[in-house]
């Protein structure tokens, strides 16, 4: 089961249920061992109590017999002792005493046994002489070794003055017999004030010496004494002879002896019937527990077992790529944090599809997932199966290479050749790499520095490595993003016109609107942040600013009666993707309620690819309301034929690196032909980037219709352009 048993707090969760459970049987052990206890020693108590009023009403019995005999004892009869024996010896026989005797002062005593005793020394003849009624500890009798206690009383006179004593003596045994419970756990002892033994089971013991010989503990002993002391009955715990034991005290025979003297019955319990008692009533409780626990712990493992199993599928599909089949970059990142570098250089790799709308246009969903499955086993092949591949955000292929020199993984990214994998549009790819400087830097901070790797590649360098300077940029761009937003709320982005010029190259004939961003007092190009603007889904907003500002204008312009040229605006694609694109364009353009003839658009070959009908579709809308369209780049893109073929363009623009290759046989032919072609296609072709002479004189003979460029005009304000017209 241990094996399953990853998930710590889990474990944690377990292991404080097993804990909780085995306090709980422990706690109600000590409860019934305590109640147990308590029950036990409420039990001692009852028969010390019982058996010390039993002992206390035998005294009193037998001290009241002996006052009689003393009472009926007059001086008269102590002149002749003989009488006094021959009723004694009638007394004994109804009594359970050994012998009585009367005692002379002087000690001699005469007993009914016939035999005649010097007692003066004896403890309790002193002391009844004195006028007390004694009962001795145990003493051996005058004629044999038994165990004996004595009961002295004083004999008075009529004056109440004391003339003699009368003693009997009592065998030790009948007290015992008054102690014995019928019990193999529990003895009963009596005891004096000094621990002396009196009567039970080892009536020639001193308790206190056997328990000091014993007990490590000294308090229990001290306990008693001060107990004796203070006349309290009460209990303690004692090692007794090498037992465990509680002992209950009490005390008997209050008043009839004398106070310091007194005896005290002892009861005794082992400790281990407590316990054993204990055992019988826990034995079950802790036997039911532990099946609990163990069928606890078997439907944990059980369900610790599934949920392993459960949580295995879930990291599957979590670390599985839907599209591929393969890894995606969760795996990677866990792979990463468990498997350090095997060589010098680990550089960490993003693959990504640059054109992968476009591809996905063309082929739909299911065909793009194919194509990504294609090129995804031509990696891993490529690259061999120790590589792990992951894919993610669709198109984006993130790996680690390893190697002893750096120059050996650009060689490794060399190879690679996707362009293999033969498609309507030929794929196109950016690799950004990054070299790992520390096992443990984080996925996050590895994906951002490969993504600004890749944002540094273009057409001509597809493969960029990662460096500070990246970093420093992209920041920029992050600060650039919150200003545009800022820009556009502000208005800062207005419409400069560049003048378009007709085939002489003398007269002004329309213009172009480009965006110009007044930011705090300087003007910055498009080329900035129309990337951004497109990135960041803003550049609706921005064209429709353009378009907007050019309205107002050609309003004003009408209004002040000044002969207007239409002016073309640039779509961007995302403007064209939009639902209600046409609708909008139209409202703008009629809220300031300018002809339709005066608004062209200009759309890139590049924004085309891709859902090529919808977008025909829609420019066919556009030219229908009777809007010019103007095919802007052209000769940037690839699909510049076939798109002028399936979209009707009335104005064809001819991009500046066409311009710029004039002078070249290839750059006049490419020119030449561009504009029969669309001369036969009954296309208006815009020329644009002109800036030298030469290439004026060069397109002029061509009879280009209309032309654009620093050689004609700049972009420019509005105010300055109205000058032109
Ligand atoms: P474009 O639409 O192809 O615009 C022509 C660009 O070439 C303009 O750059 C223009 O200033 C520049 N140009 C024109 N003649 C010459 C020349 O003789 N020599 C040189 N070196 N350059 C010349 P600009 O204004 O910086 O705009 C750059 C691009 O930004 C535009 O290319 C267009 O794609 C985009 N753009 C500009 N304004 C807008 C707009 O309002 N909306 C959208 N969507 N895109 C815009
Ligand atoms: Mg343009
Ligand atoms: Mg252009």
């Amino acid at each position: 089961m241990f094996r399953y048993l990853k998930n710590k707090s889990v474990f944690i969760q377990v292991v404080i249920f097993w804990l909780i459970v085995i306090i709980l049987v422990a706690l109600a052990n000590y409860f019934v061992y305590k109640s147990v206890k308590l029950k036990y020693l409420d039990d001692t108590e009852e028969i010390a109590k019982h058996i010390s009023e039993h002992i206390e009403d035998e005294l009193t019995q037998n001290f009241r017999n002996l006052r009689n005999i003393a009472k009926e004892i007059d001086e008269e009869d102590l002149k002749d002792y003989s009488k006094i024996v021959s009723e004694l010896n009638f007394r004994i026989e109804t009594s359970r005493y050994r012998k009585i005797a009367i005692a002379y002062l002087d000690g001699k005593s005469y007993a009914t046994n016939g035999e005649m005793y010097d007692v003066s020394q004896r403890d309790y003849f002193q002391r009844a002489k004195k006028g007390e009624e004694v009962i001795s500890n145990v003493i051996y009798s005058l004629d044999d070794e038994t165990q004996v206690n004595v009961y002295a009383v004083p004999v008075y006179d009529k004056f109440g003055k004391v003339v003699a004593v009368v003693w009997a003596s009592l065998d030790t045994e009948s007290f015992s017999k008054s102690l014995n419970v019928k019990s193999n756990d529990v003895d009963v002892y009596l005891m004096d004030n000094f621990g002396n033994l009196i009567a039970g089971n080892s009536a020639e013991d001193n308790f206190f010496e056997v328990v000091e010989i014993y007990d490590i503990n000294k308090k229990s002993i001290e306990n008693l004494k001060k107990d004796i002391d203070e006349k309290k009955g009460n209990y303690q715990y004692f090692e007794y002879k090498g037992k465990k034991v509680y002992m209950y005290y009490k005390e008997v025979m209050k008043r009839i002896h004398n106070e310091s003297e007194n005896w005290w019955i002892l009861v005794r319990v082992n400790k281990d019937i407590v316990f054993e008692a204990t055992r019988n009533i826990t034995r079950p409780l802790n036997q039911i527990s532990a099946i609990l626990i163990f069928i606890f712990t078997i439907c944990f493992a059980k369900i610790f077992n599934k949920y392993n199993q459960i949580n295995k599928s879930l990291r599957d599909i979590a670390y599985t790529d839907s599209i591929t089949k393969g890894h995606n970059e969760y795996y990677l990142e866990n792979y990463l944090q468990k498997n350090g570098k095997k060589f010098k250089y680990r550089a960490f790799i993003s693959l990504q599809i640059e054109n992968i709308s476009a591809i996905t246009n063309v082929n739909g969903l299911k065909g793009v997932e194919y194509i990504l499955l294609e090129i995804y086993n031509y990696l891993q092949e490529y690259l061999g199966e120790d590589v792990v591949i992951a894919h993610s955000h669709f198109g984006d292929f993130k790996f680690i290479l390893e190697a002893e020199k750096r120059e050996d993984v650009f060689q490794k990214l060399d190879g690679i050749y996707i362009e293999k994998i033969d498609r309507s549009i030929p794929i196109e790819y950016y690799i950004g790499i990054y070299f790992m400087k520390e096992e443990k830097e984080s996925f996050k901070d590895l994906c951002t520095y490969v993504n600004l790797a890749k944002h540094n590649c273009n057409k001509d360098n597809i493969c960029c490595v990662y460096n500070e300077k990246m970093h420093n940029q992209e920041l920029e761009i992050i600060a650039l993003k919150d200003d545009i937003k800022r820009g556009i709320l502000n208005k800062e982005f207005k419409a400069w016109l560049q003048p378009k010029y007709d085939s002489k190259g003398e007269k002004v004939v329309g213009a172009e609107a480009l965006v110009r961003w007044h930011k705090y007092g300087s003007i910055i190009s498009p080329y900035i942040f129309i990337p951004i603007c497109e990135e960041q889904g803003y550049i609706q907003d921005i064209d429709e600013l353009v378009l907007i500002d050019v309205c107002k204008q050609l309003r004003k312009w009408i209004d002040q009666g000044k002969e207007v040229v239409p002016i073309s605006v640039n779509l961007s694609r995302n403007y064209l993707d939009k639902e209600d694109a046409i609708s909008r364009l139209i409202e703008i353009i009629n809220e300031y309620k300018i002809e339709f003839k005066y608004i062209q658009f200009e759309v890139t070959e590049s924004s085309l690819v891709g859902n090529e009908e919808k977008l025909k579709e829609i420019l066919e809308k556009l030219s229908k309301k009777g809007f010019k369209i103007l095919l802007d780049d052209f000769g940037v893109g690839y699909s510049s034929l076939k798109t002028m073929a399936d979209l009707k363009f009335d104005i064809l623009k001819i991009d500046k690196s066409f311009v710029d290759q004039i002078g070249t046989e290839k750059g006049n032919n490419i020119i030449k032909y561009t504009v029969q072609l669309c001369k036969q296609l009954e296309m208006g072709v815009v020329v644009e980037g002109v800036e030298q002479k030469e290439q004026f004189d060069f397109l002029a003979q061509l009879e280009c219709e209309y032309y654009q460029g620093y050689y004609f005009g700049k972009p420019m304000p509005t105010k300055d352009f109205e000058k032109l017209l």
